[in-house]
């Protein structure tokens, strides 16, 4: 019998290239009034990228409201407040317009601007309801401005819940925005430091998915050129901002591992840094990955079971002889020495050690399918230890 088998969906329809945001102006976009969603720092008004996507609904005739309150971490509360926001002003699609925050909360937005209730009925896991979206929910696109989370090439949406502590993962077939752009020059802006981590979230997207027991042949393909671009690329676009080529690689790198996404699975890394970072909502994602993917990947490569898979993924980064898993661990330490990002310390975020069976326990209710998509699942002592042994 053939183990063959998948299943692929991704909807989107991605414009990436340099300068493309200049031609969304050419594409039928999926509404007349748009909420554009984006975040409360000051970047995308500074660098001039508002005005340019303004400067395209102009000439497209196409009214809009803007919604700029998201913060790093996406709330509900937030969400509930831009639904409210779209449906007074009669919008009839959401433009999220940033990072992964503002994409995500773009398209959990978009679900309950057409659905009564608030945002914890209809998502999945913790004290969320899980009731099903009757209604069609409004169309997304997303125009990226970092490269790391690829929401927006995928139908996730992480949200944090500030009433419960919550930060919860959730998606299904109709939150694939409908439109993406991947436009390089909207990240040239982004400062040293947020490259790496965000351009380590890719990686980490990458990896975990080529890792995951739910992996196939195409999100394999996704995963591995995903890495080899990061490997060649993140540490160059990190040292001068400026070189675009080296910019838009971290870019596809970043949109690859949405697609990736999209049919497989991330691993209980990701799982770990959702209990992280719902504990502390003020730790940016990439960075709690960062703090515990050392850890991780040391203890995976300790289980052994995915060594092929690890000295794969050592290879793409560069390490051409690599022959056993810790090669692949070996190669991530550089990369994030040569990013500046591998002092980073927990106990600088307000961690404390006592909270990692809290972190691990909210991690396994939020998000407990990322724990099975391991090939073999990590009892809380495994994951209690992961988190010890990247405590500084
Ligand atoms: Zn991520």
């Amino acid at each position: 019998m053939s183990n063959l088998e998948f299943k692929y969906y991704i909807p989107t329809k991605i414009l990436f290239g340099e300068g493309i945001l200049e031609r969304l102006h050419k594409e039928t976009l999926p509404g007349r009034k748009a909420l554009i969603v984006t975040s409360a720092g000051q970047s995308v008004k500074k660098f001039g990228y508002l005005d340019r996507l303004i400067h395209q609904l102009e000439i497209s005739n196409i009214e809009y409201v803007v919604f700029d309150k998201i913060l790093t971490n996406p709330t509900r509360e937030c969400v509930m407040e831009g639904s409210e926001i779209a449906k007074k002003s009669r919008c009839d699609f959401i433009i999220g317009l940033g990072g992964g925050s503002s994409i995500d909360a773009s398209k959990a937005i978009a679900i309950v601007a057409t659905n009564e209730g608030d945002l914890w009925d209809y998502f999945y896991g913790g004290t969320a309801k899980f009731k099903p979206v009757k209604n069609k929910t409004l169309p997304v696109v997303a125009i990226a401005t970092t490269a790391g989370t690829g929401s927006e090439a995928d139908q996730w949406m992480v949200i944090s819940n500030q009433k419960t502590s919550e930060k919860i993962g959730f998606g299904f077939s109709k939150t694939f925005p409908v439109l993406a752009v991947v436009d390089p020059t909207l990240m040239l802006s982004v400062p040293p430091e947020l490259t790496a981590y965000q351009g380590l979230d890719a990686l980490f997207h990458s990896t975990e998915g080529y890792l995951s027991k739910k992996a196939n042949e195409i999100s394999d393909l996704f995963a591995i050129k995903s890495i080899a671009l990061v490997g060649k690329s993140l540490i160059k676009a990190v040292k001068n901002g400026n070189d675009i080529d080296s910019r838009a690689d971290v870019a596809l790198a970043s949109t690859l591992s949405g697609m990736l996404l999209a049919i497989t699975s991330l691993t209980a890394e990701h799982a770990m840094e959702d209990g992280l970072s719902g504990l502390h909502p003020e730790l940016p994602h990439g960075i709690g990955l960062a703090l515990i993917s050392e850890a991780y990947y040391k203890h995976i490569a300790e289980i052994g079971i995915t060594s092929g898979r690890m000295i794969d993924m050592a290879r793409a980064l560069g390490v051409n002889h690599a022959k056993c898993s810790m090669d692949f661990v070996d190669a991530l330490i550089k990369i994030k020495k040569a990013c500046g990002v591998n002092d980073l310390k927990m106990s600088e975020y307000g961690i404390k050690k006592h909270e990692f069976p809290k972190i691990v326990e909210l991690a396994k209710a939020n998000a407990g399918s990322e724990f099975y998509a391991e090939r073999k699942v990590l009892s809380d002592e495994e994951c209690i230890s992961i988190l010890e042994n990247s405590y500084r």
